[in-house]
Parts: C-alpha cells; sequence; structure tokens
C-alpha cells in the first residue's frame, strides 16, 4: 500500500540543498528532476521510499531499467555471490560473459554473437558506427519519437514541439552540426515516409534504427505490414535495420519484440532491464557483421574499461536465468498491463473522457487524444497537461508515474492484481479532477 503523504519532508529537503550545491539540477541524468518525490533512501519488490518515508507505487521503474521489481532477492543474491570473486581485470574474458553471450544467442532471434557495453546508450553508438562500417555508407534513419541515447547521432527529435517535429531539433547544445545532420528522421508506422528518404539519399543510407514500439512517447504499436515493410526495404537498398530492444527486449518477450512480431533485425541492442537494474547494454546480431568488432581480425573500434563486468553480468544472467525459468513472469506481467488498461478505457469512457489507452505487455499509457494514435503525428493531438497532470495526481497519491508528457508506466514482475486495482481506484479520483483541463 502506498503511505499518505501529509508529512513535513525534512530529511528530503536537507538532501535537495547538498545536492543543489554540488550537482548541476540536483540530479545524475537531465529528466530525473521532477520536484517531488525528490530523494529516494530505499526501494523493495514494486515499491519505492523517499528520503522521508513515504513510500511509492512504482509504475516508473527506472525509466524501465526494473523489470521484476526492486531489489529482486534472485539477482541480488547473484550478485553477492559474484561479490569477492574476479572483479575486473580488463584482460581476456570471464566466464559469466561468454555465459551471457551464449544465452542471448540462445534467446534473441537475431543474435549470433554479442558484445557487451555498460549502458543502451554505448550499445546503440556501437551498432550505428557497425553499420557504417559494413555499407560504407553515412546517414542513418531514425523515426520522429524515437530516443536511442545521449551521443550525438542520435540525440534528435524526439519529443518534439509541433512547429520541430521532423525539422531539426537536436536534444542539445554542443552535437556536430554533421552529426546531426547525418541522421534524417521519418515518421513511424510510414513505410513511404521511410521509403522517401531512402530515394532522397540515393546508396547512403547505412542503416534504419528503431525501437519496434518507441516507448519514449508512451507506446506507438508497429503494424505488422510496417515492420515487414521495413526488413524488405532495408534489404533490398543494402541498409542494416537495428532494433533497438533497450525497453522492449527481455521486458515484453523473452526473445524480444523481435520474437512477437516475427521479423529479425540485422542487429539489436539492449540494455534496461537485461540487469533489472545493474548498467549493462549489448549489441547483438549476425555473425560476419559482429566479426567486424574483432579487435584481431576486424575493423571496428570497441572498447570499454567496464565492458562486461562481473557484477553486471551476473545480474544480467540471473534475470535471464530467472525469465527461462519462469515464464508465468509473461503470462502475469501481460495480464496485470490489460488490467490495467482495460480499467482505464473503462473509466475514460465512463466519465465520458477523450482518450486513447495504449500499451503492450505491462507497459501502458493514456493519451489524452482520440484515436487511432499510429504515429508521431497523433501525439501532436494529445492533450500534454491533461497527461502531465494525470501523472502528477497519481504521484501524489502514491503512484509513482513519471509527470512528463508522453512517458510511460510499467508493470514489473512485484506487481499484483490487488495493487492494479488500488490504482485504479486513484485513476477515477484524478480523472475527475482533470474535467476543466479537458474541457479548455
Ligand atoms: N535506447 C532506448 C530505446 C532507450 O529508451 C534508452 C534510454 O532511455 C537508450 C537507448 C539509452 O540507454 P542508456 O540510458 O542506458 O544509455
Amino acid at each position: 500500500m502506498p503511505s499518505a503523504h501529509q508529512r513535513e519532508a525534512p530529511r528530503g529537503q536537507a538532501i535537495a540543498e547538498r545536492a543543489a550545491r554540488v550537482i548541476p539540477g540536483g540530479v545524475n541524468s537531465s529528466t530525473r528532476y521532477i520536484g517531488e518525490p525528490y530523494a529516494f533512501a530505499a526501494a523493495d519488490g514494486a515499491y519505492v521510499t523517499d528520503a522521508d518515508g513515504r513510500r511509492y507505487l512504482d509504475y516508473h521503474a527506472a525509466f524501465g531499467a526494473i523489470l521484476l521489481g526492486h531489489n529482486h532477492p534472485v539477482v541480488n543474491d547473484a550478485v553477492r555471490n559474484a561479490l569477492g570473486g574476479v572483479d575486473l581485470v580488463g584482460l581476456g574474458v570471464t566466464e559469466g560473459e561468454v555465459a551471457l553471450a551464449e544465452r542471448i544467442a540462445d534467446i534473441i532471434p537475431s543474435a549470433e554473437s554479442m558484445i557487451a557495453t555498460m549502458s543502451g546508450s554505448e550499445a546503440t553508438a556501437q551498432a550505428i558506427r557497425l553499420a557504417r562500417a559494413v555499407t560504407e555508407r553515412d546517414l542513418i534513419i531514425k523515426f520522429q519519437g524515437g530516443f536511442h541515447g545521449w551521443h550525438d547521432a542520435v540525440a534528435r527529435n524526439v519529443i518534439s514541439a509541433p512547429d520541430k517535429a521532423y525539422g531539426r531539433d537536436p536534444l542539445s547544445r554542443g552535437i556536430l552540426a554533421q552529426a546531426i545532420d547525418a541522421t534524417l528522421i521519418a515518421e513511424f508506422n510510414d513505410l513511404d515516409s521511410v521509403a522517401a528518404l531512402f530515394d532522397e539519399h540515393q546508396d547512403r543510407v547505412a542503416a534504419v534504427i528503431l525501437e519496434p514500439i518507441p516507448h519514449n512517447v508512451g507506446a506507438l504499436l508497429p503494424t505488422q505490414e510496417f515492420v515487414e515493410g521495413l526488413r524488405t526495404l532495408t534489404r533490398d537498398r543494402g541498409a542494416l535495420l537495428i532494433f533497438d530492444e533497450v525497453i522492449t527486449g527481455f521486458r515484453h518477450a523473452l526473445g524480444g519484440y523481435q520474437q512477437v512480431v516475427g521479423v529479425t533485425p540485422d542487429l539489436t541492442t539492449f540494455g534496461k532491464g537485461m540487469a533489472n537494474g545493474y548498467p549493462i547494454g549489448g549489441v547483438a546480431g549476425r555473425r560476419d557483421l559482429m566479426e567486424r568488432f574483432n579487435g584481431r581480425t576486424g575493423d571496428v573500434l570497441m572498447a570499454g574499461t567496464f565492458n562486461g563486468n562481473p557484477l553486471a553480468c551476473a545480474a544480467a544472467l540471473a534475470t535471464i536465468d530467472y525469465l527461462q525459468a519462469n515464464p508465468g513472469f509473461y503470462t502475469r506481467t501481460h495480464e496485470l498491463g490489460a488490467r490495467m488498461r482495460e480499467g482505464l478505457a473503462a473509466l475514460t469512457a465512463e466519465l465520458g473522457i477523450e482518450a486513447t489507452v495504449a500499451g503492450f505487455g505491462g507497459v501502458f499509457a493514456v493519451y489524452f487524444a482520440k484515436a487511432p494514435v499510429l504515429g508521431y503525428r497523433d501525439l501532436m493531438r494529445n492533450n500534454d497537461k491533461a497527461y502531465v497532470a494525470f501523472h502528477r495526481g497519481m504521484t501524489e497519491r502514491g503512484f509513482l508515474m513519471l509527470p512528463m508528457a508522453l512517458k510511460r508506466n510499467h508493470v514489473s514482475g512485484s506487481h499484483t492484481a490487488a495493487e492494479i486495482d488500488l490504482t485504479l481506484e486513484a485513476a477515477r479520483e484524478v480523472l475527475i479532477s482533470l474535467r476543466p483541463l479537458l474541457e479548455g
């Protein structure tokens, strides 16, 4: 049960004051500051607790990095067992790295071999560099609304304002203009928009990279035709297809979303939930492509002092072992996700609120926009104020949802049906309170 949130926040405030002095913005990643809650002290199962002891039912799940639940005993035990063994040598390999790559090759359709990184951004950077090397081409295509990390090649056109969407919309100052301009922007679920870019930039497109479900803008579900079309188009035009499964991987199915749609990309990137909160990422793919990373016979640099570190590998192996041994995880999170989505759809219908409840598996989002919502163009009809107010209202009631437009929510392996029902009760109150925003 989430706790009541009336108390003063002296400890949180003290931490906030210290943080403001030594960390820019008081947080270590640009979008982590949401006002209250701010400083966290504990996490367990489906709950997180702030520095003043207020408990939240967690749907934020560390941007999706928590899959089984916080401090999952199976993962914690594996990490504890790894402590005191080989820590970091930085030469050769450890057995954990080999076991992890073997496991990935077993379960992910596109994976014949794999490199381990420490984060999803490193994984997409490596995959893009590899695609450029293999094709000897310079451009890549991403979709408006897709996020693939913070590096220069991809840090553009995520949640763009309507006047910036599809145009030149970098996420940051300080990015080389050439890097921004080497990434082209297409519309999700619109194969023609991708074909047009291939036509316009004949023989220059190295790869198309996509989140198979763009969860960085909630949950846009791809049509089967679109994903199959991308596979054919990239193959015909000599470009690679990269599935960025940093969010969808392990969360939606053991074999990733590629297993669900039955379309096999050339390369796949991973991160987030793969190690249930421990820092890891990876690129997997066809052996002939991946061999270009081979330090002796290949020609693509792959480096990283902490790559494949034993604690992260132990956490990833434990997470994947758990998922393999407990396929009920998927039945359960999919059922609970559906219970939430159906409940929210019934509530918005009953209250006469124009909304589209979206999601897949344990992920859910409520767009305050009329269906259909297929691509970013449809998301520009979303009532962002209502979206943020809904998440804010839920968070104030103890149900942690990131109060930013288009951010998704996650049901982990530790949530229960009773908690989904409690969430829906709170959602009714919050939705009713949104009426003035929705009428305006
Ligand atoms: N790819 C996707 C789909 C993501 O959502 C993210 C992070 O949110 C990344 C890549 C980057 O991963 P990381 O934050 O681990 O660098």
